[in-house]
């Protein structure tokens, strides 16, 4: 319970932060709202006891019809006015959130992006964003203080109504004045409000569980509906391999499974809905029933008779109100810890504080020593036990078969995992230690699966919308992609893909490649990490490519993984990798000489590029 408050008071201080004005709007909204009825009570009631007067005056009926249209568009104009800001300041808010679930999925540890649990808590609470959690509370807020400011005010005329005495020595007055009439009317009062409030806590428990149940099954349907069915670069497998009919199948199975779960949830919802509803019902009726027995027995006038039912519906209304509201409120706590969690997950990677000194950069070693790192859920490791060195200005070539442990080895190196054992330095100290965001200034890299963005050819290159255009116009050419950027009539403002753009460009998996490779030169870090940077090209692109990229990166490390090991000559030492382990290593000379692995798979692709060869 404690822990529940906290995270409640977390949560109010957090939206007070950021939006001030949310609060007192609310406060301001909720006294509006409560008052706004009674206006319309009292004065509607005042009519009729002056048209039910003898001594009428049109002067004054005319007064209170005129005054009863002005409150009334008064507080109705405020309510809206008020209502409107703060739906706006909602909707702010919201936005707020969302960009905080997106930080916080950019910042935190890499491994944990690909944890389909965290995934799954990040869509959810993207679902609910707008219904639950922080957005809701303010809702909650606004609608709980409104009930209190009704209930006040009908409690001082329920006062008055039990006050008032019936005329007559009849049984029927005696038993409207007896202390038994008041206890009667409470008991039933409260009778219908704890019915109602039972049946709006098993309703929203069941939402909640409802939500809970679905949530798996709404995430893959969205994520199968965006990823596979409507995705523009997905749309060619799917029609070659005529895989519309499984993917429909599968988008049907979880319909139904969805649907299913509705109707069993909302048979609930109806059976509780309806008794709800006759239960109210029914103590409205004992109301109207109480309140004309009184005024038949004169103890108040007609007008009054209206304002007294008005009361009681009124005093229905709030305390229903308060306890769904505080219901509500409770329930939303699982809401605000969900969102919690998920912002609260530990970033280690942000946790390092060593600066990394400029002077690092003008001489530094890296030093993998006896790493081992195997895949979260992977059961056997991807490196095993691998130790090597390189430094500044070095060009390292790491090869070996597919699955060998090449691109794990980069990984590890910027820190998207740590080992689990053995220990990676940069001179002398564990990269662990350094502070991430400097560490990584050091290495530019093009992943094979590298991303490029639905956003100009220029902001792709430069990786920010203020950049350097002719730094960025240099790395394009030294990527290769001068001729094709020549043909673009927008140059660095082209717009890339058609997501956004009717006039997008598309581009082929080479220029992409190239784009890519663009990106790493022209953040100019001291060590270039390229793995298969060339996959897509052909040799004699690659060869034009590698030799551009010598001169570009000149002076400086790097690292190339690639398959084809003719483009390794150049490098000053090659890495061959088998299995997670580092075989062998060494220079392109001594390795054939070794006779080892690199000697077979040399001859075995030599056959194939004979010429190059
Ligand atoms: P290479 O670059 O040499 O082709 P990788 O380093 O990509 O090989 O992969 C090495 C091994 O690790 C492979 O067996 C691969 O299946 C596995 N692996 C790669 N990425 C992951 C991952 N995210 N989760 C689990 N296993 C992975």
């Amino acid at each position: 319970m404690k822990k529940k408050w906290k995270v409640f008071v977390r949560a109010v201080c957090f939206v007070a932060r950021d939006i001030p004005a949310i609060w007192p709007l609310a406060a301001l909204t909720a006294v509006t709202e409560a008052a706004g009825p009674y206006i319309e009570i009292f004065l509607s009631a005042a009519i009729l006891s002056e048209l039910a007067s003898e001594s009428r005056s049109m002067e004054h009926l005319f007064f209170l019809a005129v005054l009863m249209a002005g409150l009334n568009f008064l507080a109705s104009a405020f309510s809206r006015f008020c209502g409107y800001a703060l739906e706006t300041l909602r909707y702010l808010l919201m936005q707020h959130l969302d960009e905080a679930v997106a930080d916080k999925a950019w910042r935190m540890d890499y491994k944990l992006l690909g944890d389909s649990k965290v995934h799954g808590q990040k869509k959810t609470i993207n679902n609910w964003l707008y219904d639950h959690g922080m957005v809701a509370m303010v809702i909650q807020f606004q609608t709980l203080l409104q009930a209190l400011v009704t209930i006040g005010i009908s409690i001082a005329l329920t006062v008055e109504f039990f006050r008032a005495r019936a005329q007559g020595d009849g049984g029927l007055a005696r038993f409207l004045n007896h202390w038994s009439f008041p206890v009667l009317f409470l008991v039933l009062f409260a009778l219908a409000i704890l019915y109602n409030n039972w049946a709006e806590g098993k309703t929203q428990k069941r939402q909640y569980r409802f939500t809970k149940d679905m949530e798996g099954y709404s995430n893959q349907r969205t994520e199968l509906m965006k990823a596979c069915c409507a995705e523009y670069h997905r749309g060619k497998d799917v029609r070659v391999f005529h895989e519309q009919k499984m993917l429909l199948g599968k988008f049907e199975r979880l319909n139904d499974t969805i649907a299913g779960l509705w109707e069993k949830a909302s048979a609930s919802f109806r059976r509780l809905g309806v008794s709800s509803v006759l239960v109210s019902r029914l103590f409205n009726l004992f109301v109207y029933l109480a309140v004309g027995l009184k005024a038949v027995c004169r103890a108040f006038d007609v007008g009054n008779l209206l304002k007294y039912t008005g009361m009681v519906t009124q005093l229905g209304e709030g305390v229903t109100g308060l306890f769904n509201t505080a219901r509500a409120a409770f329930e939303n706590i699982r809401y605000l810890e969900d969102y919690f969690a998920y912002q609260d997950m530990p970033n280690r990677t942000a946790d390092a504080v060593r600066p990394v000194s400029s002077d690092i950069r003008d001489n530094y070693e890296f030093e993998f020593r006896h790493v081992t790192f195997t895949y979260p859920g992977a059961a056997v490791p991807s490196l095993t036990d691998v130790s090597c060195r390189f430094g500044k200005g070095e060009k390292i070539a790491v090869v070996g078969r597919n699955g060998s442990g090449k691109t794990t080895l980069i990984k590890l190196l910027c820190r998207l995992y740590d080992p689990q054992e053995g220990q990676i330095l940069l001179n002398g100290v564990d990269i662990r230690e350094y502070r991430y965001e400097e560490y990584l200034k050091f290495f530019s890299t093009v992943f094979q699966d590298y991303c490029i963005f639905a956003f100009t050819l220029g902001e792709n290159v430069a990786a920010e919308s203020e950049y350097d255009r002719k730094k960025a116009v240099r790395a394009l050419e030294g990527a290769g992609f001068g001729p094709r950027f020549r043909t673009l009539k927008d140059g660095l403002d082209t717009q890339l893909f058609k997501n956004f753009s009717e006039d997008g460009v598309e581009l082929s998996g080479g220029e992409g490649q190239k784009v890519a490779i663009a990106r790493c030169l022209y953040k100019d870090a001291p060590h270039a990490m390229l793995d298969e940077p060339t996959a897509a090209l052909d040799p004699v692109a690659e060869a034009d490519i590698y030799q551009r990229m010598n001169q570009f990166i000149r002076g400086k490390g790097a690292i190339y993984i690639s398959h084809r090991l003719s483009s390794c000559h150049f490098c000053s030492r090659i890495l061959v990798f088998e299995g997670g382990k580092l075989e062998e290593q060494g220079t392109h000379e001594a390795l054939l000489e070794a006779r080892g692995l690199y000697y077979k798979l040399w001859h075995a692709q030599a056959k194939y590029y004979q010429e190059e060869a």
